[in-house]
């Protein structure tokens, strides 16, 4: 390690999430005679990948383990329907599904219980200050799942349930989401959409998963219209892009926004090997962002940052863009690197080209009109 950490970061991770089963799936390929079986894209290898690059760096034994609190359906409930609940915890125990390409094994559900616990742990910890920041290395991911309908290889909401939680039982007044997985975060925001307790903030793919979703105009609806920002970018954006767009948008507004707690549904499928994303982000990407909402956080929150582990599905890339981010969230430089790290960084657009500029200009210019925006 060339320098220990410097923060308290707690770190949620149990075998269990693993054996969430999505076995028996054609990947995105619908099957029929002429597809070769193969594993699903959101299987345990990209995030079992991560958990053990840690290990083997040397970080995770810096890290705080944090043990995923119980979890009972008055959770669920904060943010989901009753009738979304109760059919899939009729699934419990038994091979089921939640749509199409969301299949759940034997123990799925029980798993998918305890990665709401690990949210709200991870949640807790931070908020009452025994860590500084914390990230949840979870199965399934969450930020896909709507209040009522589950999609996207997503079960339950984790991070907006979180962040309700937060709201309800630890004295957070105003929570605020920055989601850089390269899907849309449209369960976050449909949790969310008319509450003006909570800004969603979402920087995805444009128009891509899920199909006509995440667009500009999106602002919230009713009490919520302005706490709502879709940052939606052309296929191929790079370091230079993201990089922009945090500085004229995601970081303005959390300034102004002022949030007791910033939560960061983490895809790596933005990344530029991901076969789910077309964008091109590397290691030096998520740790500049990482860097950027720290500072942020610290200015506005005391520095509280929860990361929920959404995509991502390269199992060569993710464990380094893992690792970056958990470095940077802990202060510490493990000093070990890809050794493609060299051949990303050279990749030609990864500056910010000017029609990328141009867009996100406009993009801005487009919030600073929305009334009750933070950036109006
Ligand atoms: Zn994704």
């Amino acid at each position: 390690m060339k320098k220990t950490p410097t923060y308290k970061t707690g770190f949620v991770w149990h075998e269990i999430y693993m054996w969430h089963d999505t076995s028996g799936f054609c990947g995105s390929d619908r099957a029929n005679a002429y597809v070769q079986p193969e594993s699903h894209y959101e299987s345990p290898e990209a995030k079992r990948r991560i958990r053990n690059l840690l290990e083997v760096s040397g970080l995770l034994g810096h890290l705080q383990p944090i043990e995923a609190a119980a979890v009972s359906e008055d959770e669920l409930l904060l943010v989901h329907s009753p009738e979304y609940v109760n059919g899939i915890l009729a699934q419990r125990q038994r091979l089921g599904q939640v749509d199409d390409e969301t299949p759940l094994g034997i123990a799925s559900v029980d798993i998918a219980e305890r990665a709401v616990g690990g949210a709200i742990a991870a949640t807790t910890a931070v908020m009452n200050g025994s860590v500084n920041n914390a990230y949840a290395l979870l199965r399934p991911p969450g930020h896909h799942a709507e209040p009522d309908r589950g999609m996207g290889f997503c079960v339950f909401s984790n991070a907006a349930i979180a962040g309700a939680y937060a709201l309800k039982h630890l004295g957070a007044k105003r929570i605020a989401f920055v989601d850089w997985d390269v899907h849309h975060g449209n369960g976050t925001e449909a949790c969310f959409y008319d509450n003006p307790n909570a800004l969603t903030i979402s920087l995805h793919q444009d128009d891509w998963f899920p199909r006509n979703s995440g667009f500009k105009e999106h602002v919230g609806q009713g009490q919520g219209a302005g706490t709502n920002i879709n940052i939606p970018l052309m296929p191929g954006c790079g370091h230079g892009a993201y990089l922009y767009a945090f500085e004229q948008i995601v970081i303005p507004a959390l300034r102004a926004y002022i949030p007791d707690i910033i939560f960061v549904p983490c895809g790596f499928d933005a990344g530029i090997e991901d076969p789910l994303g077309r964008m091109m982000l590397f290691e030096d990407s998520y740790k500049a962002m990482t860097e950027r909402l720290m500072t942020v956080a610290d200015e506005v929150c005391q520095g509280r940052l929860v990361f929920t582990h959404e995509g991502g599905y390269n199992p060569k890339t993710a464990p380094f863009l893992g690792l970056a981010v958990i470095e940077t969230l802990a202060g510490a430089k493990t000093g070990i690197q890809s050794p493609n790290l060299d051949l990303r960084r050279d990749v030609g657009c990864q500056t910010l080209q000017d029609y990328q500029r141009q867009h996100i200009d406009q993009l801005l210019a487009y919030f600073q009109s929305v009334d009750n925006c933070p950036l109006n």
